[in-house]
């Protein structure tokens, strides 16, 4: 057995936060009650799949995640024979790739289990999920399924009920400010970096190893802070064509507007005076925040961006 840590975590599992859930997976491996497929869901970047494939590394090591090992070994350079790794490639998982892995679960393995870990099961369209659901059905002798969803509600509930469910969360601002500055030492835009995560580590490391993107979300901060001063529908609209382009600047446009609302809502209920008071009511800011998060999942569903995005700014002009 590994050696108990100050956190009482009998593993490594080397993430910020998430406590209670590691000890209910570690409480799992001490009891041997391992079930055939698992669904870890919850935000982005809050390091759901690196739990994933740390719960897989724990059940393929024969010395409870010693590093040093075959198993180890192998499933650190990635070629582990008994594991299927599906990362998220931004690609959507089809119903051939699908049959391939249904193939693939058929086979032998060679050690204790076979591991087909996929990272953000709403890749797949729904025909796909329902031909994945009949291997969920009937596994394969020793074959376990570690299955992560950042968009649960686009999962099949046929597939939730029948996986052992996992649910993760954001991390505490003041847990990630401290794991930040042991980590990366000091840093003079850490509060601001601590503010745009939203308790998300992996976008707060994104942010530090990457000044770019902390410039990138700035730029487009101050953009929407710009739009809601004044009525100019013809440059939001200019906008949404750019935010249309490029898919990852429409997940940094949404961060930043909601950010934005949370500060508004902020300044409303602690000053007088606030630069957006004669524009909007404190119950204009909850419309438009019910209407960006809306937007937001309508995109997710596909429904056409530029509309979509077009109808919300309407909702900023005065
Ligand atoms: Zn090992």
């Amino acid at each position: 057995m590994s050696q108990k840590t100050d956190n009482q975590m009998l593993y490594k599992w080397d993430t910020i936060g998430h406590k209670k859930q590691l000890q209910q997976l570690e409480k799992e491996i001490a009891e041997n009650n391992i079930s055939h497929a698992y669904l870890f869901s919850g935000p982005k970047d809050v390091g759901i799949f690196r739990i994933a494939r740390m719960f897989a590394n724990i059940l393929q090591c024969p010395n409870d995640l010693c590093h040093t090992c075959q198993d180890c070994k192998l499933i650190q350079s990635g070629s582990h024979p008994d594991m299927i790794v599906m990362t998220d490639n931004g690609e959507t998982i089809k119903i051939d790739d699908v049959r391939d892995l249904i193939h693939k679960t058929n086979l032998t393995s060679y050690g204790k289990h076979r591991i087909i870990l996929i990272e953000n099961i709403e890749r797949m369209p729904i025909e796909a999920q329902n031909s994945f659901l009949k291997t969920l059905e009937e596994p394969a002798g020793k074959t376990i399924f570690i299955l992560t969803s950042n968009k649960i509600n686009q999962v099949l509930p046929t597939i939730k009920s029948r996986v052992r469910r996992y649910s993760f969360y954001s991390v505490e601002d003041g847990v990630l400010k401290k794991y930040l500055q042991e980590k990366f030492g000091d840093n003079s835009d850490l509060d601001e970096i601590i503010q745009i995560s939203q308790g998300r580590p992996g976008l707060a490391i994104n942010l530090i190893k990457s000044p770019t993107i902390l410039t990138e979300q700035r730029s487009i901060y101050n953009q929407i802070e710009f739009f809601l001063k004044k009525n100019n529908l013809s440059q939001k609209f200019m906008f949404v064509e750019t935010l249309d382009q490029e898919p990852e600047q429409l997940e940094l446009f949404f961060d930043a507007f909601s950010r934005y609302l949370r500060k508004l809502v902020y300044e409303y209920l602690s000053s007088d005076n606030h630069a957006l008071k004669s524009r909007f009511t404190l119950e204009d800011i909850a419309n438009l925040f019910e209407s960006l998060e809306k937007t937001r999942y309508l995109i997710e569903r596909n429904t056409n961006k530029k509309l979509a995005l077009e109808n919300f700014f309407l909702l900023t002009e005065r």
